[in-house]
Formats: C-alpha cells, structure tokens, sequence
C-alpha cells in the first residue's frame, strides 16, 4: 500500500545498511574487523540488486565512516524505502557459528538480549547519545520494550522479509540455519518500513571468521541476500494486489452494514513472543484480546456489536499511535472476511 502511495511507479526502494564504521570497528573476532566484511558485503549485495532496473538502492555509507544510529533510519525514512536490510557479523566466546536474520521485538531470551546489547552499545561512541534516544540504556533490557511497538505495524512484513533471507542462506549456501529471530535492535526502532538485521555468522568463529573475510564467503553471502531481497519484493508485489481487492470490497459493503451474531474488533499490533493482553502493554487501550495464529501472536482492541463503533475504536487506537490498526470481523472465536460479517443484516 505506502509502496504505491508514495511512488508513482513500481520501483522497490531498499536501503542497505552496513553497520559500524569509521571510529567504530564492530566485533574483531579473529582480528577481523566487522565494519569492512559489512561494508564488503553490502556494496556487493547492491552492485548484484543493481541489475534489477525496478529496484532502487541507498546506502547509508559507502565508505569507512561513522554513521549514528538514528541517522540510519533517518535516511531511510526519508527515502520512504520498502524495505531496511542492516548487516553485520557476530561474535560469542564460544564456537558458535551460523547466520542469524532479527527483527526488532522483545527479546526471547538473553542469548538475543547480549547479541542487541553488543549492536546497541555503539550509541556510546555518539556524542548526545542520551537525549538522541530518548534515555535508551542499551545495558537494561527492561529499556528495550517501548522500543518495541514502534515497529509493530511491520513485523509481518519484517518477518517475511527476514524469513526469505534466512531461507536464502540455508538453501543456497548450506549455512547453520539459527533461524529468524526478535530482539530490540536499536537502529531497527525507528524505521517505518519492514526492517530486518542480518548476523552474517561469527567472526569469533575461526572457520566462519575466515570464510567471511574472504572474497568467496562475501561473495556468496551477497548472492544469498540478493536473491531474496528480489524474492521477498516479488511476494510483496503480489500480496499488494491481493489487499487492494479485500480492501474494496470492504469499503463498498461498509455502508449497509451490521449485524448480528458478530463481533467486530480492532487488530492493533501482532508479535512473535507472547505479551500480556493487559491494558499497560498497550498504551492504556482496553479490553484487549489476544490470538495465536501460525508462530504469531495478535492483538485486538474491543469487543464492537456494529462495524460503526469498531471505526470508533480504530479511530481510538490510532490516536495512541497504532497506525496500521484496522478492523477484523469474528464470529465466536473465529476471524471472518469483513465482507461476510457486513452484508449479513
Ligand atoms: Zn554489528
């Protein structure tokens, strides 16, 4: 839908982030330095995506500088990209290996917490750091859950996006598949468009160190990406033609509207751990209800007899900062098309 507002034609705007730079290394495991195999890696992955004459790429550095974190999503949002890809390597005191695909939610364990922590710190290296984000303290974990629900309207997409990356490395290059996670990455918390952060593998990691830091391993892992950035834009393509269908059909039948024997609630945001539908997880806004569908967990603000209040509450949810917020039919505990709920009357 913002692809199509915001650009007259179908160019896919992707950002491509190389973390760290200039002052600030990233992880040296092995004595590598984290920031040149990110940057290696990125200007690969665009000089491939190049080829695609619908795909538009911006960098946020193409060279060894540094680059704040909020300057990141800045360029991105003022690009109005479809999509935010940061890349960046790992490093653990143990063997690990594998590459990793996150997006921004809570942590589902500390594992997750200690690889954001690591990626967050570099906000010390920035003068101002502490009024630039809002008093965020990349060592609290309880500091990291308000950033959480900025990016809420795109986790399906980010999701998606993160999924079809990781399955690229799997299929394609054979690497440890240590599958798609959340956790609270600071340079993901401001971008208002489907974000993901790609953990090439561990450079701590003395084989995958290597294999990262050579033109090989770059080479190939830039294929991996590029291949599904271009497969994740073609899915979405496809899934936008599919929304802009329901979407008319709703507004046409939401004149005659209501009901009997359905309930009309509001989907304010959806996540893949668990939170509690309590109203302080949510701004204040009650009752809320929460459903698990697949590996995602959603949730509904209200309990509306007519489709008319359900408008009011979206209305609601959307002054509390729940912009993707829309409305969705139920009959029992199950969600109905809203078509179905509306002509019934
Ligand atoms: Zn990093």
């Amino acid at each position: 839908m913002y692809a199509q507002e915001s650009k007259s034609d179908d160019t896919f705007t992707v950002v491509l982030d190389a973390g760290h730079g200039g002052k600030d290394s990233g992880n040296r495991g092995n004595q590598y330095y984290e920031k040149h195999i990110a940057l290696n890696v990125t200007l690969k992955i665009g000089a491939i995506l190049k080829k695609n004459s619908d795909i538009n790429i911006i960098y946020t550095r193409k060279s060894d500088v540094f680059i704040p974190l909020n300057k990141r999503a800045d360029i991105a949002n003022t690009s109005k990209a479809d999509l935010f890809v940061s890349i960046h390597c790992d490093a653990h005191n143990s063997n690990a290996y594998g590459a990793g695909t996150f997006v921004l939610g809570l942590h589902e364990n500390d594992r997750n917490f200690r690889i954001a922590q690591k990626e967050n710190s570099v906000i010390f290296l920035e003068e101002d750091y502490e009024k630039n984000y809002d008093g965020f303290d990349p060592n609290n974990p309880e500091s990291v859950i308000s950033l959480v629900l900025m990016q809420e309207t795109y986790l399906d997409q980010s999701i998606q996006a993160a999924n079809t990356i990781q399955q690229s490395f799997v299929r394609n290059l054979k690497r440890k598949n240590r599958t798609v996670k959340q956790a609270g990455f600071l340079v993901l918390r401001n971008t208002y468009m489907p974000s993901v952060l790609v953990e090439l593998g561990f450079l701590t990691n003395k084989i995958e160190g290597a294999y990262l830091n050579s033109k090989k391993g770059q080479t190939e892992m830039s294929q991996a990406i590029a291949k599904a950035i271009v497969a994740y834009k073609n899915q979405l393509q496809f899934d936008l033609q599919e929304d802009v269908i329901f979407e008319d059909n709703s507004v046409k039948s939401a004149e005659e509207s209501t009901t009997s024997g359905y309930v009309f609630r509001v989907q304010i945001s959806a996540s893949k751990t668990a939170v509690e539908p309590k109203s302080f997880n949510f701004k204040g806004l009650s009752p809320i209800k929460r459903v698990k569908t697949g590996s995602l967990y959603k949730y509904f603000l209200g309990n509306a007899s007519s489709y008319e209040q359900a408008k009011n509450l979206q209305k609601r949810a959307i002054e509390k900062g729940y912009n993707g917020s829309f409305v969705v039919a139920f009959e029992g505990e199950e969600i109905v098309p809203l078509n179905k709920a509306l002509k019934r009357n």
